[in-house]
């Protein structure tokens, strides 16, 4: 998801940081704002290896590698893809199988691994409300129920698979720690949802595997445990973290790929912004062209209080998306 805004922008903002440091490994000094630094960091980070990931930091971003923007490159390169599934699909299904997006309904089985250090809270060790709050709060963001397009997906919790494994907590984005417990715990097929909760490293909210057409181990979503409905971390604890990267996982790009050209996050009706959103900045217009920034879309970083809506575009890409990758 995006990068939580850093402990200067919120001073400079009359924000009260007293919760906020606790969530802190480091206080970013400086004075750039992160956003912008952390954006810089994203496309001398961006490598081959983070062409199908996506992830989300914390306040204070200290993350070394911010996989989270792509290159156009990248961009260009998972569109072909998407084109070449699509094809690949048609020629093996009939031309039915991907045409036009159909809005049919898509329950997709989620399974939940919560990885904790011990038994403590503080260790990972969340209850299974938050889990099934953060199953309601996916079918009101998918269903369009709190303010967007519906879309096709619904979700349905299958089970809660708690380990407890010090080695694997925190959850080290690209670590061979998170190599090993995805390859331990992933279950199901590319239609099954593997969602990994617990602490994360590098001030990340979470992450998410794009889709692919071969099916590997490292597929799904890793959010922060305390993202969840009623979790600790302040203004990011509604559950849209969670949203978000299954966006992701459903193959959305954020809403300011590719800044004000081109084609953006590859959506027609997300107007387009020139860097992530933080906040909530109501009437944020950055792009010359037409529409105001798409502040209240969960693929933007903003408060999850302030995040409420996928477009049509964005349904119709994922299920698009879904035909091509991860139906059966
Ligand atoms: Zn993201």
């Amino acid at each position: 998801m995006g990068l939580r805004p850093n402990l200067l922008t919120r001073r400079a903002a009359g924000v009260a940081s007293t919760t906020l440091a606790l969530l802190l490994s480091t206080a970013a000094v400086g004075v750039t704002p992160a956003a912008a630094a952390l954006a810089g960091h994203a496309e001398e980070c961006a490598t081959p290896a983070d062409t199908h990931t996506d992830a989300k930091v914390k306040a204070g971003g200290t993350a070394k590698h911010d996989p989270n923007e792509l290159t156009a490159a990248q961009v260009r390169e998972r569109d072909a893809d998407l084109v070449a599934a699509l094809r690949e699909r048609a020629l093996r299904n009939g031309p039915e199988a991907a045409g036009p997006a159909t809005m049919a309904t898509v329950t997709i089985p989620v399974i939940v691994h919560v990885i904790q250090r011990d038994s403590t809270r503080a260790g990972g060790n969340i209850p299974d409300s938050m889990i099934t709050s953060q199953i309601n709060v996916l079918n009101q963001a998918y269903s369009g129920a709190t303010g967007g397009a519906p879309t096709a997906f619904a979700f349905q919790l299958q089970s809660i698979n708690r380990v407890t494994n010090p080695a694997w907590y925190p959850i080290v984005y690209g670590s061979s720690a998170e190599r090993s417990m995805k390859t331990s715990l992933r279950q199901g097929g590319k239609n099954v949802l593997n969602m990994y909760l617990g602490e994360l490293s590098d001030d990340l909210l979470g992450w998410a595997t794009f889709p692919k057409r071969k099916l590997d181990s490292m597929d799904g979503v890793v959010v922060l445990g305390e993202s969840l409905p009623s979790g600790t971390a302040t203004n990011y604890n509604q559950g849209d973290t969670g949203t978000h990267e299954v966006g992701h996982w459903l193959n959305l790009y954020h809403t300011f790929q590719g800044g004000c050209s081109g084609s953006g996050d590859s959506v027609s009706d997300t107007p387009a912004e020139s860097s992530p959103a933080y906040q909530c900045p109501t009437g944020r217009d950055t792009c010359s062209t037409a529409g105001a920034d798409p502040i209240h879309n969960f693929m933007d970083y903003t408060y999850d209080s302030c995040m409420y809506e996928f477009t049509a575009g964005q349904a119709a890409r994922m299920i698009t998306a879904w035909n091509a990758y991860r139906a059966a």
